[in-house]
């Protein structure tokens, strides 16, 4: 770690560098010096990863802070971000921004190294599901080895030929003028070997499409188009390639008297209008169980209580939402004789001054045609 240029010094921008500028002078630089443009020059290879590195620091808020603190330290065995770079991940995302558009999509991945598909799964979880976190099996249809030739593609009690051709070798050379030119052997597509029995099962591509049982861990908090990869799960690859990536989307079924707003939980309680002129305490279910809340005297419908702390956890464990319960006032129905009789004797003796609402409404309506 040591010895190692400074990370500002080497994209050539100040201290204070906007993201786009730093965005701007790696895009510079790291074209400069792509291995693929630079075929022969063993340097391009390490200038490159310099640059890079610098990128992938600056260009990460908390990366950049704990550099601007801490110097290439904050990245040594002892720093916040040891175990170094992640070249297979954040990198090739940078990569595959950067490079995408100048090299033409797939030429962002490292060359010569088939990758199998990413794979794209929808699970549906219950809101509990969701809130809770939960275990979940899924299958995904992807392709695997032949379980009749176990994927070498010949049929069962044969075996792949060397290739007559290129005598296994995979690549034919042969005389142009005074070059000697080699390229990849026609007959056996380079992989040295040729089947003459291929297998009835997989018409000897060594490959079936099946049923993968997978195990997924949902963390808690999860919601609504949460995405979550699982690193080479995708679709394999052809022999001598890596599996893509498995990404599965979350889909939350709507919970019967629970809504969600990110963390916070909202959810509407009726109770009668004696509760409401009264004052009460009610029972409100909650993400883990009924509590009590008091309603204070005179409350009008559609008000916002808030119960701290009562929402949802946030997939890190960090944060909980709150809930938020909406009261919503009854007007009672099918009343009997008594009732109504005893509710019209209560409208007889009121003054306007027990409805609050009403005799502002009713001001407002004065000033208006007075
Ligand atoms: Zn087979
Ligand atoms: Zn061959």
């Amino acid at each position: 770690m040591n010895g190692k240029r400074d990370y500002y010094e080497l994209l050539g921008i100040s201290r204070s560098a906007s993201e786009d500028e730093i965005k701007k002078a790696y895009r510079k630089l790291a074209l400069k010096h792509h291995p693929d443009r630079n075929p022969g020059d063993k340097h391009a290879g390490e200038k490159f990863k310099e640059v890079s590195e610098a990128y992938q620091v600056l260009s990460d808020a908390q990366k950049r802070t704990q550099y601007d603190q801490f110097g290439h330290a904050a990245f040594g065995d002892n720093g916040p971000f040891a175990g170094g770079f992640d070249f297979n991940s954040g990198f090739e995302d940078i990569f595959g921004d950067i490079f995408g558009e100048f090299f033409g999509g797939a030429s962002g991945r490292r060359r010569g190294q088939a990758r199998g598909e990413d794979l794209r799964y929808n699970l549906t979880l219950s809101f509990e599901e969701a809130v809770s976190g939960v275990e979940k099996k899924v299958k995904i249809p992807r392709h695997g080895a032949c379980d009749i030739c176990h994927g070498t593609g010949a049929k069962p009690g044969t075996a792949p030929q060397t290739c007559p051709t290129c005598r296994g070798r995979g690549q034919v050379s042969f005389q142009q003028g005074f070059f000697s030119v080699s390229r990849t052997c026609s007959q056996c597509h380079g992989h040295g070997t040729f089947i003459s029995d291929p297998c009835a099962s997989c018409d000897g591509s060594g490959r079936v499409r099946k049923m993968h049982t997978l195990s997924v861990k949902i963390p808690a908090g999860v919601d609504n188009g949460s995405r979550l990869k699982l690193r080479a799960e995708g679709e394999s690859a052809p022999i001598g390639g890596v599996p893509g990536d498995l990404y599965v989307v979350i889909q939350v079924e709507p919970h019967p008297i629970f809504a969600r707003e990110n963390l916070d939980v909202l959810c509407d309680v009726p109770i009668s209008f004696v509760q409401a002129a009264l004052g009460a305490e009610i029972d409100v279910p909650t993400l883990d169980g009924k509590i009590k809340m008091k309603i204070p005297a005179g409350t009008q419908s559609g008000k916002l209580f808030r119960i701290k702390g009562k929402g949802v956890k946030d997939v890190h464990g960090y944060q909980q939402g709150d809930q938020h319960v909406r009261v919503l006032v009854e007007t009672p129905t099918q009343l009997t004789a008594r009732q109504k009789e005893l509710l019209k004797e209560f409208a007889s003796l009121g003054g306007e001054d027990i409805n609050p609402l009403s005799k502002g409404f009713l001001d407002k309506v004065k000033q208006l045609f007075d």
